[in-house]
């Protein structure tokens, strides 16, 4: 939801005349874009032009990111998240079905990770200056650092079948790094509920694929090559995988950064430290089947780095690519699983 999110991962190129043929009556690859969640998404569905006109597919998606946005975004001062933030009561509050969805795997990924991935962590993200907050573009004394951390942390967070509840006043929720990935996920099932069974769908980096391409052939997605390149003109492919009916979301932190004393501070939050994470790691790329499991896994090793990344890939049986800063240029380690989907 970050409007400075980097789109690392991105479509191999596809020629727009060979998207859209004359007759159209013949399946092909129809493109659905937008903006959601402060960035873009970009839609594939190979269908018919009459089928997806009849359908009203892209007012469906639309609608569809609306009311995701209006659940989970903190962006928005009375959605429902932010007004779980405001209230200082400590008094259980009903959620809807789709925010409990994205509560919870949350929480179950924060604990299974040891609470690397804490959805708490907010007022740390926007203390160094990355939510909707003003960017300072300063270091925190340790004072409010300090402070600050007493807001935060898993364990004041509890939900109990669609009751949310928290122990301080002032805890408070971003969805930052599992949404997106659930927007993509609830686009994939409105799609396949519309009768669609070959699709792509892609949102502000995060994506779920399905099933072919027009032409018969498997998606093929190129993994971007990090270079720490803020002018973003100098992209190039690093890795071609066909990651089948599956979602693949990449974390990375080597555009959405600030600099200060020399130093450069990531988006990504350390929850031990309550301090950008400052490793060699550049990107963590997951695949699996659902892109909110996905997106949330990959923030979770981001935060972990590369060794402790790559045991927890291991010892959970996951698809990850890590790629690291190595001196001369980028190292890349995958696990296994990951190997299969390797073009
Ligand atoms: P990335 O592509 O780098 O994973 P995301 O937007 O998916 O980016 O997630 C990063 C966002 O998640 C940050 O902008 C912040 O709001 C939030 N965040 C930062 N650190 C953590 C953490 N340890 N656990 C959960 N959320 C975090
Ligand atoms: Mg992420």
């Amino acid at each position: 939801m970050n409007k400075f999110k980097l789109i690392l991962v991105t479509l191999l190129a596809v020629s727009l005349t060979a998207c859209f043929p004359s007759n159209n009556s013949a399946k092909k690859e129809i493109l659905l874009q937008g903006y959601t969640m402060g960035t873009t998404y970009n839609i594939k569905v190979v269908a018919t032009t009459e089928e997806v006109e009849a359908l009203d597919l892209q007012k469906k998606i639309d609608t569809l990111l609306e009311a995701v946005n209006q659940e989970m975004s903190t962006y928005i001062p009375d959605s429902e998240i932010s007004r779980f933030n405001d209230i200082k009561s400590l008094e259980p509050v009903e959620v809807s079905p789709g925010f409990k969805r994205v509560l919870a795997e949350s929480i179950r990924l924060g604990k299974l990770s040891g609470g690397k991935l804490d959805i708490t962590v907010g007022p740390l993200v926007n203390l160094w200056g990355f939510g909707p907050e003003h960017r300072p573009e300063k270091v925190p004394s340790d004072e409010l650092l300090a402070n600050t951390r007493l807001r935060v942390g898993l364990n004041n967070l509890h939900l109990d079948d669609n009751k949310l509840s928290k122990d301080i006043p002032d805890l408070y929720v971003d969805l930052s790094t599992t949404a997106k990935g659930y927007g993509v996920d609830v686009v994939a099932e409105l799609i396949e509920a519309n009768g669609i069974h070959n699709y792509l769908v892609e949102i502000g980096g995060e994506l779920r694929l399905k099933g072919f391409k027009h032409t018969g052939e498997l998606w093929a997605i190129a993994i971007e090559r990090p270079i720490f390149d803020p002018l973003g003109d100098h992209r190039a492919a690093q890795q071609v995988i066909i990651p089948k009916d599956n979602a693949v979301a990449t974390a990375g932190d080597y555009r959405n950064y600030f600099e200060a004393d020399g130093q450069r501070f990531s988006h990504i939050i350390d929850p031990d430290t309550g301090k950008p994470i400052n490793h060699n790691l550049v990107s963590v790329t997951v695949i699996a089947p659902s892109s909110m499991t996905a997106d949330g896994l990959s923030t979770t090793m981001m935060v972990m780095g590369a060794e402790e990344g790559m045991k927890f890939a291991i010892k959970n049986d996951l698809a990850v690519l890590f790629i690291s800063k190595a001196e001369n240029g980028f190292h890349e380690e995958f696990t296994v699983k990951f190997k299969q989907y390797l073009k």
